[in-house]
């Protein structure tokens, strides 16, 4: 029998090294034995263009090898297996070519986002059929641990990949265990899929708070009569499109598995590739290309294009009327959206149905505070976390701020949340945790064990706690 690696000739010396591997590594995938008989040539398909950037950017172009076996007169397609981008790409080198890729200036979602889309349109125009004979294999996974490969934006996608049922052929090259204390549960190669709605959602926060300067997208959940509503805010500019066409399809699909409504919220982007442009463009919608991927796959999802929640504002509209500065839902989003890890800030505990936002200075508290104890908080501090705006003198609007912002709240499971709220033990503005002398030995003994909270204490927190413990 023979095993045909079909590529193009624009990459052809960077696949001619890896193509025998691929073949052997997605036969096996699939259950298909070689035989000492069996042999495993290349093809390569010459691509019109003038030069190899030409060539790779005909739409006919994608990064993929496709295995064939040659049989009967049709070689039959047995699968297509996308192919990451290379730093150290030799057919570019042989052209001259420079790579800056994996230095300051790389985007690490170039490696595996950026050109996705061709490798799945290639996938559904061969194979039309939705049998996950489509494959992906890593390049430079030999090369050092704080190259691109290793980037956790990357770390993630090969675990949505996985998720959506699209193996990684060389995953194990890739030691997830340093990645441990980073995402919600603990991974390694054979154990990647997302099970859980609300801990992908928790990883992609803590990227995303990882990623400031980049402000990516979030997410934010509202409660409409009595259903738990999920938005994710889809941000398409350049290369965060592809991310997001994962993240998406993977949370859609996740959300369908457990009964959960997400939207999809289409979010203007400001932008402006040459400096001198004065007047911002905006991202007006998804892209072509994502939108045909999209149909394609026959995702089913909708964008909704609206640039800002009404629902916040109205929400806000509400409560004010109320004179009620409690917005438990409005605290969470603050606190999920602000990255930190959602595990219980005394014992760890992660298992969502027990996990709760404590507030760290009490609602009573707050809407007992006069206007000289108001000003008493930094300018700025108020400024900056100030939810209308357009009215920055307005006292419930400040109280409002107080009580739903994310350094006002900390993760506590239902027990530690109930012992705090009941002021069994405090916490210092230092983090350390505090059980009084008068307290019952019960209690001693089962917060012995924590000494201080798990997360980091930004200043704002700190203030927090300093009033609480007043
Ligand atoms: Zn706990």
């Amino acid at each position: 029998m023979e095993y045909i690696a079909e590529y193009y000739d624009c990459n052809h010396l960077t696949y001619d090294k890896i193509y025998e591997e691929v073949v052997k590594l997605a036969l096996k995938q699939l259950n298909i034995t070689l035989k000492n008989s069996d042999s495993i040539n290349n093809s390569i398909i010459t691509i019109s263009g003038k030069n190899i950037y030409a060539k790779r950017s005909n739409p006919e172009h994608s990064r993929t090898i496709i295995i064939r076996k040659k049989d009967d007169v049709n070689d039959k397609i047995i699968c297509i297996v996308g192919i990451t981008n290379t730093s150290y790409d030799e057919d570019k080198q042989n052209e001259g070519g420079k790579y800056v890729y994996g230095k300051k200036d790389y985007h690490a979602n170039t490696y595996l986002s950026q050109g996705i889309n061709k490798i799945f349109e290639k996938y559904l125009d061969l194979i039309k059929s939705n049998d996950n004979r489509l494959f992906f294999y890593l390049l430079d996974t030999e090369k050092p641990d704080n190259t691109y490969v290793y980037n956790k934006t990357n770390i993630i996608n090969y675990r949505l990949l996985e998720t959506l049922g699209f193996h990684i052929l060389n995953i194990d090259k890739i030691n997830f265990s340093k990645y441990n204390s980073f995402f919600t549960s603990s991974i390694d190669s054979n154990n990647l899929k997302y099970t859980s709605f609300s801990k992908l959602i928790n990883d992609i926060t803590r990227l995303n708070s990882n990623n400031s300067g980049n402000n990516p997208s979030y997410i934010k959940e509202y409660e409409d009569k009595g259903e738990v509503i999920y938005y994710y805010m889809c941000k398409v500019l350049s290369a965060q499109q592809y991310d997001n066409f994962l993240k998406i399809w993977t949370l859609k699909t996740l959300a369908r598995n457990e009964g959960k409504t997400l939207n999809i919220i289409f979010y203007k982007e400001k932008y402006n590739y040459r400096k001198n442009d004065s007047i911002p463009k905006e991202t007006k919608n998804m892209t072509k290309s994502l939108e045909s991927i999209i149909k394609k796959l026959n995702i089913e999802f909708e964008i909704i294009k609206d640039d800002k929640l009404k629902y916040e504002k109205d929400d806000y509209r509400k409560h004010r009327k109320k004179n009620d500065i409690r917005n438990q839902t409005l605290l969470k989003n603050n606190l999920i959206n602000s990255g930190r890890k959602k595990e219980c800030s005394l014992c760890g505990n992660n298992i969502d149905d027990i996990l709760e936002v404590s507030h760290i200075l009490g609602v009573s508290k707050i809407n007992d505070l006069t206007d000289a104890d108001i000003n008493k908080f930094p300018p700025d501090f108020i400024n900056d976390i100030l939810i209308d705006n357009s009215n920055r003198e307005d006292v419930f609007n400040k109280k409002y701020s107080l009580a739903n912002c994310e350094d006002n709240a900390i993760w506590l499971c239902a027990n530690h949340h109930k012992l705090y709220d009941s002021n069994k033990y405090h916490i210092c503005s230092n983090g350390k945790i505090e059980v009084s002398e008068e307290e019952s030995s019960e209690i001693k003994e089962y917060l012995k064990d924590h000494k201080s909270i798990s997360c980091k204490i930004s200043d704002r927190m700190k203030k927090f706690l300093e009033l609480a413990n007043n």
